[in-house]
């Protein structure tokens, strides 16, 4: 799963509606620059929220159990020990398959899917990736090398491309599909998925809607398969192309 806070949309809807409502209006711009500053700040309060959390955990009663990786105080030092270990593996999966890893999220690791909601998790895992930061959630499903391995690539591609890069150019349904490369969990493997080139089409044209309704497995299995030509070896060099400027089609040759 991926979360990408996106201060442009917000900016854009606050943009649309003070056009809309006439606010901005020539004779008003005083005000109208501060009614949009004032929505910014606010829109991007909630959407940050998450983000926000993460930023500030340091002074939260997580303990910091490696540089930048936290875990919750319910974790006792074995646990915290085979977290680690989780980490190592999930990360060395990717250094073998993609090559070296840059980025280095920072890694919030819950005990509960409780804990993990509040940094905007479902109980498995997610990325919160700002213009600014990258954070990492691990919920109790999550704490596996198969999820691991998926969320840091996640924050890997974002780090790669750049953020603005990583909103206009990098669809969903490849984001999906590039992290199921290193999970290996059943449901996502190749021989374990049947779907109609139909149905693996029509997931590339889902947006937000990929991780909604009753299909979402589906459309997870879709992305794999979608993804399935792309040459592991070559994925840094071919995300170094769209941070150059091409489009996803022509950097992977879609
Ligand atoms: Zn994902």
């Amino acid at each position: 799963m991926i979360k990408i806070n996106n201060p442009a949309a917000s900016y854009l809807a606050v943009l649309d509606f003070a056009t809309r409502s006439g606010v901005l209006n020539p004779k008003k711009l005083k005000l109208s620059l501060l009614f949009i500053l004032i929505s910014i700040f606010l829109l991007g309060g909630v959407s940050e929220r998450h983000a926000l959390a993460c930023e500030f955990i340091r002074y939260s009663s997580y303990s910091e159990i490696a540089p930048n990786i936290f875990s919750s105080s319910s974790f006792n030092r074995s646990q915290n020990e085979k977290l680690l270990s989780i980490i190592k593996a999930g990360k060395s999966r990717i250094n073998n398959t993609f090559g070296s890893m840059l980025s280095s999220p920072k890694v919030v690791i819950a005990a509960t899917e409780y804990e993990a909601s509040e940094y905007g998790s479902n109980a498995y895992g997610n990325a919160l990736l700002t213009p600014f930061s990258q954070c990492i959630i691990f919920g109790p499903k999550g704490q596996n090398i198969d999820v691991v391995a998926h969320e840091y690539t996640h924050a890997e591609v974002h780090f790669r491309v750049g953020w603005l890069n990583h909103y206009l150019k990098i669809p969903i349904w490849f984001n999906e599909g590039i992290s199921l490369l290193v999970d290996f969990r059943e449901p996502y493997l190749v021989h374990n998925i049947e779907l109609t080139q139909e149905e693996i089409n029509s997931v590339k044209e889902k947006t937000t809607d990929f991780f909604s309704g009753k299909n979402v497995k589906k459309n997870y299995q879709a992305a794999r398969i979608a993804v399935d030509g792309v040459d592991k070896s070559r994925l840094y060099d071919n995300l170094e192309k769209i941070r150059k400027g091409q489009d996803i089609k022509s950097a992977f040759s879609l």
